[in-house]
């Protein structure tokens, strides 16, 4: 009882299909878990496992076939009325070239008519923080992948959501810009104390950034395992993190509950 005081939101015995001509794709199967608030999860499993459809039923815009959502900082069931604030950040930045960045930030407070001095106080602190300040009055091509993935956390966080939800974020950025965009965003996150649930591909990715790691079975998709990651740190950025005496142990644990579901085999990248 105590665990699901602490958690801020709570899968139960969740399950979804799709359903078109060719018949009906059973996408995930009695998922269940809890979230606490502040923890920064990350999910891993095959692709076409049934990652994304997951993240959008937390996010509401799927309904369950059965099994429930319920955030606990409401006390109910996801509804339209208790709608817990949600951020979704994708692969994709989707700003708008034709908007400055600093308009491309605002744009959720301006549709939600949200632009109150203390919100657009936030913004400029934010861009502040994160070495955009500069670039405000630039258009998304004139500013690096990295960046332009920085502008749209920013765009997600001045919304202040009590979750963020993020689905491979980072996978459209080269390697070593990813390496490193991914430990800012991260250390941005953590900083900030957010709620987060983060889907990757990227075994070493999901280890350095995240504190728990959920490894989902193949479609339709269940919680094979749930790996608590405690690395010894020196430094505590994701990147030192790379070098905890304990990381090559999580891959490999990581790398056999993959093998196990009839994965190809490692690539040097741990890539799934
Ligand atoms: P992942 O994000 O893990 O790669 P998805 O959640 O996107 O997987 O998809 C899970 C499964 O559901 C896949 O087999 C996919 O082909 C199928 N699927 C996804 N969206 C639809 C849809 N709109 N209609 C039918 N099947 C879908
Ligand atoms: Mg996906």
């Amino acid at each position: 009882m105590e665990q699901i005081e602490q958690s801020l939101l709570e899968l139960k015995d969740l399950c979804y299909s799709y359903h078109s001509l060719e018949g009906e794709t059973i996408a995930l199967s009695h998922i269940s878990f809890q979230i606490k608030k502040g923890e920064f999860t990350a999910i891993v499993g095959p692709s076409g496992c049934g990652k994304s459809t997951l993240l959008s039923l937390i996010a509401g815009l799927d309904t369950p076939e059965s099994g429930e959502i319920i955030f606990h900082n409401t006390g109910q069931p996801a509804s339209p009325e208790q709608k817990p604030r949600i951020g979704y950040m994708l692969q994709h930045d989707h700003l708008f070239e034709w908007r400055t960045i600093y308009k491309n930030v605002i744009l959720g407070l301006e549709i939600n008519h949200m632009l109150t001095p203390e919100k657009l106080e936030l913004v400029t602190k934010l861009l502040k923080d994160y070495d955009l300040y500069k670039f405000r009055d630039k258009k998304p091509s004139e500013l690096s992948g990295g960046m332009k993935q920085r502008a749209a956390l920013i765009r997600t966080l001045v919304m202040e959501p009590d979750i963020l939800l993020l689905d491979e974020p980072f996978s459209a950025l080269d390697y070593q810009t990813r390496l490193s965009v991914s430990s800012d965003i991260c250390s941005i996150i953590r900083s900030t104390g957010k709620t987060a649930l983060l889907i990757t591909h990227d075994l070493s990715e999901a280890i350095s950034l995240a504190e728990r790691i959920l490894v989902l079975s193949r479609r339709p998709a269940t919680v094979k395992c749930d790996i608590p990651v405690h690395l010894t740190l020196t430094d505590n950025s994701p990147l030192a993190s790379r070098n905890a005496p304990e990381f090559k142990d999580y891959f490999n644990l990581l790398w056999k509950e993959i093998s196990d579901e009839n994965y190809r085999q490692p690539e040097q990248s741990g890539k799934i």
